[in-house]
């Protein structure tokens, strides 16, 4: 199977009908650097800067933030990387953070909402990100936006920080794009707001699993308790690749939906042309993607979200998935 996997690292991820379906890693640390290459992804769809925090023993200083940064631009070559901003607080500690007692973490003090009360904190992430990609594009995405107003606000930081390095003659990115991660379900009702907003959006379909269906994603106990495929997900997913797709704005999904083929088929039928995945998964996704025609899943997902059916998806993407190989 691995070798299988391996044969295909060089193929184009395009489906029977033709559709260019572009697949990225979630990667966070430098050991995830050489499967950029290994796998033949498209690049990094999602860094999750906090990994190097919360291995730390301390907060790493702005030159440690830089140095692993531009490791990972170097590594990707000219690939694109989307790095978001630190998503700490929730299940997420940083051992040496002074840390405060809330009874909800998860609906807590957490990742843009802990970046804008602590902009110091942001404003270090950001020099040392403009720094690392000096003379390229930049990517950065924020977590866990739940209003419009808070992207507003971190891009303020952002530009701040811009005019600084710029008044102090260093050099900078040739392009910043900033996106936001669409993971609290309010954001699916300010989808239109959001999406004049942003140069991006990227899907955290764990969390956003989490919250419309109010289970913890880490209590074994109800997690399997509602399907990921269902008609709920399946339409909160759709409202926003049909609006984006209207916008113009590219989003891709980089939950762990993504890294599992079928509900990787599920995503193609409902428009998603970009996913982010956890490295083992490309092969799969990739031999799944020439497989399948777009335009048959397309209408089979269609259907199945206008109407309530009378099987679930998953029964009918299995029996899909199984007459066509
Ligand atoms: C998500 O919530 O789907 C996501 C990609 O972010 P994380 O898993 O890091 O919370
Ligand atoms: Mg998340």
């Amino acid at each position: 199977r691995q070798e299988q996997y391996q044969a295909l690292r060089h193929l184009p991820s395009r489906t029977r009908d033709g559709r260019d379906i572009r697949l990225f890693l979630n990667a966070g640390l430098l050991v995830d650097l050489p499967h950029v290459k290994e796998s033949g992804a498209d690049g990094i769809g999602l860094f999750r800067t906090e990994l190097q925090f919360m291995i730390a023993s301390q907060f790493p200083r702005t030159g440690e933030q830089h140095a692993l940064y531009k490791a990972v631009l170097e590594a990707a070559g000219d690939r694109p990387v989307t790095f978001r901003t630190l998503d700490i607080g929730g299940d997420k500690v940083l051992p040496y953070m002074h840390q405060i007692e809330e009874e909800n973490p998860a609906l807590g003090w957490r990742a843009i909402r802990l970046g804008l009360d602590r902009p110091g904190l942001m404003r270090s992430q950001l020099r040392a990100l403009l720094q690392a990609a000096a003379g390229r594009e930049l990517r950065v995405m924020f977590p866990m936006v739940a209003a419009v107003e808070e992207f507003d606000a971190a891009r303020d930081v952002v530009e701040r920080e811009i005019t600084f390095l710029r008044r102090h003659g260093k050099p900078l990115p040739d392009l910043v794009k900033l996106g936001a991660m669409v993971e609290v379900p309010a954001l699916l009702f300010q989808l239109d707001e959001i999406l004049e907003r942003v140069d991006f959006l990227s899907v955290g379909s764990n969390d956003l699993f989490q919250f419309l269906y109010a289970v913890d994603r880490g209590n074994a106990r109800v997690a399997g308790r509602f399907d990921t495929l269902s008609t709920s997900v399946m339409r909160a997913l759709k409202s926003i690749v049909d609006k984006a797709g209207e916008a113009g704005v590219p989003v891709t999904l980089c939950g762990e939906l993504a890294s599992k083929p079928l509900e990787a088929l599920a995503l193609i039928g409902l428009g998603f042309r970009q996913l982010s995945m956890t490295p083992s998964a490309i092969g799969p996704v990739k031999a799944m993607v020439l497989e399948t025609d777009a335009g048959e899943v397309g209408d089979l997902v269609r259907r199945h979200v206008a109407a309530d059916a009378e099987r679930p998806l998953r029964e009918a993407l299995r029996d899909f998935a199984e007459q066509r190989g």
